[in-house]
């Protein structure tokens, strides 16, 4: 194991992308994070942030974690570059499907398929492989292993279902935490135990406090819920994400300033941020 550990942030928005002068500088392509653990790539979700991720010709071997398939975390997928190239390797991975009978496959097929998309997935140049497990169990990947790379998984509350991972390379480790709906009655013991000491926290902050009981059933977290399992879980630097389509710039910078006061180290999540672990 050997490198630097960097994750960059290509799409923070939750929901629907959105391009609108209120958002530009935070930005408006749904979920799409960049980890790089040495010279491995790992990709977390292909929502639209993964167009200008493809732009970049040096990514010829990835792996492709989605924390679930809905629409803003798949979309991205069918207009990605590299999926298009010879001798390009994408592996793709989920977790809350098999459990439920399903398969990555056969549900990206579904939205690359005529008339909602011309081209099918047998039309891609890449190699891709599709890696079906039920979230919980720890990612079983020879390459990450040899690489120092170790990725566990969590069962998410959400629609569908959802994932959220935990990368450790070497001392230092990330949490991807998006998309998830806490509840009113204490903190999600199981999810504490999960991000227990990272250094990076990346979670879903779609919504505040003062909202929240309007949108109970809608699957998602607020930016105070984030502080919260944060703070009791010990968690170095925590980054919003999962911006609601509707935040502006401003009212995301007033976010920023609030999570300061207490958390001084943290970070809103906006699309170019690049933190070294
Ligand atoms: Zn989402
Ligand atoms: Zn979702």
């Amino acid at each position: 194991m050997s490198g630097d550990f960097s994750v960059t942030f290509w799409g923070v928005r939750g929901t629907i992308p959105t391009t609108q002068t209120r958002n530009a500088r935070y930005g408006g392509n749904t979920s799409c994070v960049e980890m790089r653990c040495g010279d491995q790539r790992l990709i977390f979700d292909a929502g639209t942030g993964l167009y200008p991720l493809g732009e970049d010709e040096s990514l010829t071997d990835m792996d492709m974690f989605l924390s679930h398939t809905h629409i803003d975390h798949i979309l991205g997928f069918p207009f990605f570059s590299p999926a298009y190239r010879e001798g390009t390797a994408i592996r793709l991975w989920a977790g809350h499907l098999k459990p439920e009978g399903l398969n990555l496959r056969d549900v990206l097929s579904r939205i690359m398929s005529p008339p909602i998309f011309p081209l099918t997935l047998d039309f891609l140049k890449a190699d891709l492989s599709f890696h079906d497990f039920s979230a919980g169990e720890t990612v079983q990947a020879p390459h990450l292993a040899a690489a120092g790379i170790t990725i566990t998984t969590l069962p998410l509350h959400h629609p569908d279902c959802a994932t959220g991972y935990r990368v450790q390379f070497g001392t230092k480790s990330a949490c991807y935490i998006t998309d998830i709906e806490h509840t009113r009655n204490g903190l999600n013991e199981a999810l504490i135990g999960f991000v227990q000491d990272a250094d990076l926290l990346i979670y879903d902050s779609t919504f505040d406090d003062k909202d929240f009981d309007r949108f109970i059933g809608w699957g998602h977290s607020t930016w105070q819920q984030a502080m919260r399992i944060a703070n009791a879980a010990n968690v170095k630097s925590l980054a919003l994400f999962h911006h609601d389509p509707a935040r502006t710039d401003n009212e995301l910078d007033a976010r920023l300033q609030a999570l300061r006061t207490h958390r001084p180290h943290d970070h809103v999540a906006h699309e170019g941020l690049i933190l070294t672990l």
